[in-house]
């Protein structure tokens, strides 16, 4: 079903009537009227009168605060759309978690996107171990990212654009995973198909979506292992 086939329902209706593999084709359909130049008709200030006695919406993303990113816009959505997170790096704390479970506990929203992109700048700041005041507390939080990629045996810095891509999916996955690890009110939603999660990358050339389909939750609780040298060394123990 098309969200604008929805029009004249009530956003708290759409809001209630929508799944969570709904909410990530809305995404979808809106990156691809972004990537072709399109813009679903939608009048900003009419918006802010319907928005003004409450909020519905159908997903949180979690984007970096990179100024070429910014979730309304990569997936053509407009005012009481989405709620939007960002930080650089899409790094998971408590308060992000606390975000996101008011977003889908307390306010119904549907979906939560991690989206990463390329050529970040705090996936290659954590590449290239840079310290710097309070910056450095949050590329510390990237640096596992850059341990776990194993493939990679030459120039692992930010010179390098292969490793930083690959940084940068290893982190999107671990942001995925650190959300149902560290708050079981997302987990257990997702567990009850309130909610999906899913990771996604931004490829900041072509202005397209990649979905990372293995990593959807939705019902079933994945794992990603990505810190194979550590498991290896635990199992020979
Ligand atoms: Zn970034």
């Amino acid at each position: 079903m098309k969200k604008d086939s929805l029009l004249g329902k009530s956003r708290k209706e759409i809001q209630s009537n929508t799944t969570a593999e709904m909410a990530l084709e809305y995404l979808r359909e809106g990156n691809e009227r972004f990537v072709n130049n399109l813009k679903s008709h939608r009048d900003l200030l009419e918006q802010v009168n319907e928005t003004s006695d409450g909020q519905f919406p159908f997903a949180v993303t979690l984007s970096c605060i990179d100024s070429r990113t910014s979730a309304e816009l990569i997936f053509d959505q407009g005012l009481g759309d989405i709620f939007s997170i960002r930080i650089a790096g899409t790094v998971i704390n408590q308060d992000i978690l606390g975000c996101m479970e008011f977003a889908c506990k307390l306010a119904g929203s549907k979906l939560i996107v991690v989206l990463g992109h390329t050529k970040c700048g705090a996936i290659k700041g954590a590449c290239d171990n840079v310290h710097l005041g309070n910056l450095s507390t949050l590329l510390n939080k990237i640096q596992p990212s850059v341990y776990y990629e194993k493939t990679v045996a030459e120039n692992r810095n930010a010179g390098n654009p292969e490793f930083v891509e690959k940084v940068s999916r290893i982190q999107v996955k671990r942001s995925v995973e650190n959300i149902i690890e560290q708050s079981i009110i997302l987990r257990e939603m997702i567990e009850n198909k309130e909610i999906g999660l899913i990771g996604a990358v931004y490829d900041i050339d072509t202005g397209q979506v990649e979905f990372l389909e293995e990593t959807f939750m939705f019902g079933e609780i994945k794992h990603f292992y990505l810190d194979v040298e550590g498991q290896e060394k635990s199992a020979n123990r």
